[in-house]
């Protein structure tokens, strides 16, 4: 029996991802090795969004190619974003590489796996317009059997210009509910307790007459012992019935991720973002009279083509503003194919793209700081994950708000909810004691 190795990279969807072809490769015969030294197969899951994660990748199949060196029976392969974006390019720059399979073709990795034996190099890139892997249950090996992600869609229909998901995932399609229903349930049976809802856009989930709000609903009064989050939404589909679930429901987590990207409405256009910041500021407003305690963070990319001083100060006047409690901040990096490739020009200077980031690294690290010390004193159930890093006799969690909580405790104490009040921050974590 063959053996096969998953090294996982980029987001949240790619984790399900390689859960999902380990359950396909597991079905079929083959067997699952948690270290690459003993794998007969090696396969990388990539991500395309930024130039420097494409390279990270490359630079580890060279790394791995020194096992293939000493065993030539080794097959490697690329799956996901990066096989999808570059195929046939990308087999040439990495001559070493047996396979490339995008993400809608993991059904067919074991016949793909059996060609690759044969000695063929297979590329298959083909994009679907219906696939969710509904029927397939991700095996999670890599896990700490509290909190999971489940996928509710795939795709995206948004064409944000700069972004390269839509050519590499294709079209948006939902998981039917039913299916969704079934995985939840596997998962609280096994003891999970945090639950995270994916899909590059959920605010657009449609499945027959179950809209994203509705299978909230379901969810949330079929598993009330369950907490849900949800990852990413697009401002523009935020709606008050979302609006509404949210509030209405405990195990609803009170934390939003609401992508901005720019707080200028010149670049978002160019950015085709659908929004301009009076009605980005609208939604916000909305989300925080519905639920007073909601978090929000965000996604900015600093130095989009024809970014401008001017644009940026209106970034940090947006970033004072919401006071966003965390951020993933990144400059803008041009992906072939986009539409930005085509017609804007990466014209931002190297050197002023990274004193941007740094003073929005610098002005976030301020807010969270600031809006972390109005935490002291209060109180949060909190979902105990495991043991703090720095000090063994520390253990942490995250509240609803989605803020992580060290507290001295003990690990027996994982997988529970629990009291803790908040006694100290720094710019990144909350400090507490437990409360009976
Ligand atoms: S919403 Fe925009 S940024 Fe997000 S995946 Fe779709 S195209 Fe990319």
């Amino acid at each position: 029996m063959k053996t096969f190795y998953i090294e996982t990279y980029g987001c949240q969807m790619n984790i399900v991802d390689s859960e999902i072809v380990t359950s396909i490769l597991l079905r079929n015969g083959y067997l699952y090795s948690d270290s690459i030294q003993n794998a007969d197969i090696i396969l990388l899951n990539t991500c395309s969004i930024r130039e420097h994660a494409e390279d990270r990748v490359k630079a580890r199949i060279r790394q791995i190619n020194s096992l293939k060196k000493s065993n030539p029976n080794i097959k490697i392969g690329i799956i996901g974003c990066m096989a999808e974006s570059l195929k046939e390019k990308l087999l040439n720059e990495l001559p070493m590489l047996d396979l490339l399979a995008g993400p809608d073709v993991y059904r067919n990795l074991p016949e793909i796996l059996s060609e690759v034996d044969r000695d063929n190099k297979i590329i298959n890139t083909m994009l679907s317009e219906d696939e969710t892997y509904s029927d397939i249950l991700p095996t999670r090996y890599d896990t700490n059997g509290i909190s999971a992600y489940v996928s509710i869609m795939r795709g995206c229909n948004n064409f944000c210009s700069y972004c390269v998901v839509p050519y590499t995932r294709g079209r948006e399609r939902s998981r039917n509910v039913e299916s969704i229903v079934d995985e939840v349930t596997s998962l609280a049976q096994q003891g999970f307790k945090e639950i995270t809802l994916l899909g590059q856009n959920v605010n657009s989930y449609n499945y027959i007459e179950t809209n994203f709000p509705l299978l909230l609903n379901i969810l949330a009064e079929q598993f009330p012992q369950i907490l849900f989050r949800f990852a990413t939404s697009h401002p523009k589909d935020l709606s008050i019935e979302l609006i509404e679930t949210i509030a209405k429901y405990q195990n609803i987590a009170k934390s939003f991720h609401l992508p901005v990207q720019s707080g200028s409405d010149a670049i978002l256009k160019k950015m085709n973002r659908k929004y301009t910041i009076d009605e980005y500021l609208e939604k916000v407003k909305l989300l925080r009279s519905a639920i007073p305690d909601i978090t929000i963070s965000t996604d900015i990319i600093c130095g989009f083509s024809g970014e401008t001083e001017d644009d940026h100060k209106q970034t940090i006047e947006l970033m004072k503003e919401v006071k966003y409690f965390f951020a993933f901040m990144f400059k803008y990096s041009e992906r072939p194919n986009t539409v930005a490739s085509r017609k804007y020009a990466d014209n931002v200077d190297e050197q002023t793209k990274t004193r941007r980031l740094n003073e929005i690294i610098d002005l976030q690290q301020k807010i969270s700081y600031e809006l972390n010390k109005q935490d002291i004193g209060k109180t949060y159930k909190v979902l105990v994950e495991g043991t703090s890093k720095k000090n063994n006799k520390e253990i942490f969690g995250r509240n609803s708000q989605n803020k992580v909580i060290v507290f001295p405790g003990d690990i027996s104490m994982k997988g529970e909810f629990v009291n803790v009040e908040v006694v100290d921050c720094t710019s990144a974590t909350l400090i507490g004691r437990l409360k009976n």
